[in-house]
């Protein structure tokens, strides 16, 4: 069956309406859309087995962004995020992808990487050459703790040594120990792995193990995303297709160059592939590290993207950053919603999340450095902010939507505001700024 995650005017629809098209788009159960809803899912006596001292569980907005076309397959997004604006304006930066024929991606193999550090060495760079000399010993015995993963087809693939020869510690050697975790995020069998070494490298170098654990800049562990977007789908009343096409490239460069740009344009990717991670139930922290880290691998801090004019005058735009996700293992099969997050996304292979995650990074960058470097990013994420304010400031069901109009069309959205129209227009039913506008 073809099916076309272009769904124009989802945002119009109602929660109930959206949840509905989303459940028959992912085969959902009854029960399955309860827990989409809020009406079933994460409750306090599965959080206790979760962490520890649980008194609670603490709920997120779930949205879904539409409009993706990764590698010729149409993808619906689940995205968790607290921030308004983001799933909007993914969901438009996807369309004009699309339009350009949605996004090419590619992933490394899922390699992991654990590290030894290894100390009161006599000589580390013999040691360092010893270590290699038995690096098939070593990886036939990490792969004996390997477990599924290994009968999946993982492993270990190769051990790598790094010898820093001054510290204030003094000199160490550290062993790398690349590892294949499949589809899980692979932490424990990493772990297992290089802890499970460690008494043998020991044996081997005559040294002193200390730390055995992964490392979070999964540099093995990438994937891209690619996507070209015609100049004419950005044209404007106030800006040539061309010129907008200039003036994205030039903010792109800007964070190419600049750290104080690049961490903001990083920001922006981040919101959108946060989101995908925390849906999936994946750890968003080591995705967070991985990424700063590898957009600091040379030295200086730099963009994780790259923006840029093609022959024919389109924009073109790629991603690439370390993305450790998994579809087994850790939250991913324990919280509810985060098995209804791949479902509805209609994949288990972690490959495949990687790169659709990705493609949101990209998507989520061109949404933000388009509104930068066009109109300025105020004037959409005002609207969403008021509606915030709204909230905050006690308004629920219509009288958010009137409070919001009230606000934008006086041009004054602040929470003081908010407050005071809440009191005013509750009371007021019948006036109403620009009815249904909203
Ligand atoms: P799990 O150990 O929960 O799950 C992975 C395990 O699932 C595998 O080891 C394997 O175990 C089993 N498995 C079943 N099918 C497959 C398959 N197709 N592919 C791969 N494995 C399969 O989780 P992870 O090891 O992925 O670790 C993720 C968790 O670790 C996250 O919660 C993260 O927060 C946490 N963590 C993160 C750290 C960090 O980032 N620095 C440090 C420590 C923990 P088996 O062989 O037993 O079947």
């Amino acid at each position: 069956m073809t099916r076309s995650s272009r769904i124009s005017g989802f945002y119009k629809r109602s929660l109930k309406e959206r949840s509905q098209l989303v459940g028959e788009w992912a085969g959902l159960t009854p029960h399955e859309q309860d827990v989409l809803e809020g009406l079933s899912g994460l409750n306090a006596g599965q959080a206790e087995h979760m962490i520890e001292n649980a008194i609670g569980v603490y709920a997120l907005p779930l949205g879904i962004a539409t409009n993706f076309l990764v590698n010729g397959k149409d993808y619906l997004v689940p995205m968790v995020i607290e921030e308004p604006s983001v799933v909007a304006a993914v969901s438009n930066a996807a369309r004009l992808f699309r339009e350009g024929g949605g996004f090419i991606t590619s992933s490394d193999e899922p390699i992991m990487i654990g590290q030894i550090q290894v100390l009161d060495l006599v000589d580390v760079n013999a040691a360092a050459e010893i270590v290699l000399a038995h690096k098939a010993e070593l990886m036939a015995e990490a792969d004996k703790v390997g477990g599924s993963i290994v009968r999946h087809g993982g492993g270990a693939r190769d051990i790598q040594v790094r010898p820093i020869l001054n510290s204030s510690v003094g000199p160490m050697l550290i062993v790398h120990l690349l590892y294949d975790t499949q589809d899980a995020m692979g932490a424990n069998a990493i772990n297992t792995a290089v802890e499970h070494l460690a008494p043998q490298i020991e044996m081997l170098t005559g040294g002193r193990v200390n730390l055995r654990i992964l490392s979070n800049l999964t540099d093995q562990r990438k994937a891209r995303a690619e996507g070209m977007i015609p100049a004419r789908e950005l044209a404007s009343d106030h800006m040539r297709g061309e010129e907008a096409v200039q003036s994205i490239v030039e903010a792109g460069v800007f964070a190419e160059v600049d750290p104080y740009r690049a961490t903001t344009h990083n920001k922006g990717i981040m919101n959108g592939i946060d989101a995908v991670v925390i849906a999936t139930g994946n750890d968003w922290r080591a995705i967070e590290a991985g990424a700063h880290a590898y957009a600091a691998r040379n030295g200086q801090y730099t963009s994780l993207s790259k923006w840029w004019q093609d022959a024919d005058g389109n924009l073109r735009g790629s991603i690439e950053l370390p993305l450790a996700l998994g579809t087994v293992g850790g939250a991913t099969k324990v919280h509810p919603a985060a098995g209804l997050a791949l479902k509805i996304l209609g994949t288990q292979s972690a490959r495949e999340l990687a790169e659709i995650t990705a493609s949101v990074g990209l998507a989520q960058n061109l949404a933000a450095i388009k509104a930068l470097a066009t109109e300025g990013i105020q004037r959409g994420h005002m609207r969403m902010h008021a509606r915030q304010l709204a909230v905050a400031a006690g308004a629920s069901g219509e009288l958010v939507g009137r409070v919001v109009q009230a606000m934008v069309k006086e041009g004054n959205i602040r929470l003081e505001r908010a407050k005071v129209l809440v009191l005013e227009l509750a009371s007021n039913p019948v006036y109403n700024p620009v009815a249904g506008a909203d």
